[in-house]
């Protein structure tokens, strides 16, 4: 898999780069490269943003100079990009980002190209026109796409064949199909017992069913709470 975070502030991502999991994966042949939005700029002297058309405070991101970055990178039509890639666009507003929307990107086989925005954010024929995708992490504002996009890739990333030290750590996750969609059960380890509080006697038990069922169990309920 392919993946480039176009950005105005690429060092961000140098750190990101060295997390073990990332290595992992780009040893297995994951390539992620973090883009500068500024470098193919048409405008003079670097300059990416212009005022919002209407008036208010802040500056957007204009339209031409995504569409210059994306020309430049892939060497076709920006709009023709999306076509072939998942061109995901990092906005507050968008699509809530999630396990399913996570497996989905790290098992569809496409190349992706993240968009993360600054100021008030991208002109709005980015997200229309240039983008296939609008995802959102949460419902607050962030600074910049940076740390949406390495959220967002960090859980697709986890996912990747080799990324995990225990393969098996990804699938019975909180919000996997494994578990129906609902967050996991408690996890205890040593000590048995702790300022008078034990871990549960069935997880001592030895007793693989009783012990999966009791987990399913507790999933079940903290789905509900
Ligand atoms: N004016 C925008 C609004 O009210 O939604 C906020 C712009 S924010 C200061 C700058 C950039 O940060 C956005 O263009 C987007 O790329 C990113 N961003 C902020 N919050 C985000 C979130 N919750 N999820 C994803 N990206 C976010």
């Amino acid at each position: 898999m392919n993946i480039d975070a176009m950005t105005l502030f690429p060092g961000w991502f140098d750190w990101f780069a060295e997390q073990r999991h990332v290595r992992n994966a780009v040893e297995r042949g994951l390539r992620l490269e973090a883009v500068d939005l500024r470098a193919a700029t048409p405008l003079s002297a670097g300059k990416v943003d212009d005022t919002p058309y209407g008036g208010g405070a802040g500056m957007v991101i204009r339209v031409d100079v995504v569409e210059a970055a994306l020309r430049d990178r892939y060497d076709v039509e920006a709009e023709e990009v999306r076509r072939t890639r998942r061109v995901i666009a990092l906005a507050a507003g968008g699509r809530q980002f999630d396990d399913a929307l996570a497996g989905e990107l790290a098992g569809g086989g496409a190349d992706l190209t993240l968009l993360c925005g600054r100021y008030e954010g991208f002109d709005e024929r980015v997200l229309e026109h240039l983008a296939s995708d609008v995802v959102s992490i949460g419902p607050y504002v962030l600074s910049g796409g940076e740390l949406a996009a390495m959220v967002v890739l960090d859980a697709v990333i986890r996912k990747l064949p080799g990324a995990l030290g225990h393969a098996e750590s990804a699938v019975e996750e909180s919000f996997s199909p494994a578990l129906e969609g609902a967050p996991e059960y408690p996890h205890y380890t040593r000590p048995v017992e702790w300022r008078g509080h034990r871990v549960p006697d069935v997880l001592l038990s030895g007793n693989h069913a009783e012990i999966a069922a009791w987990r399913r169990t507790r999933s079940r309920e903290r789905s509900q709470r």
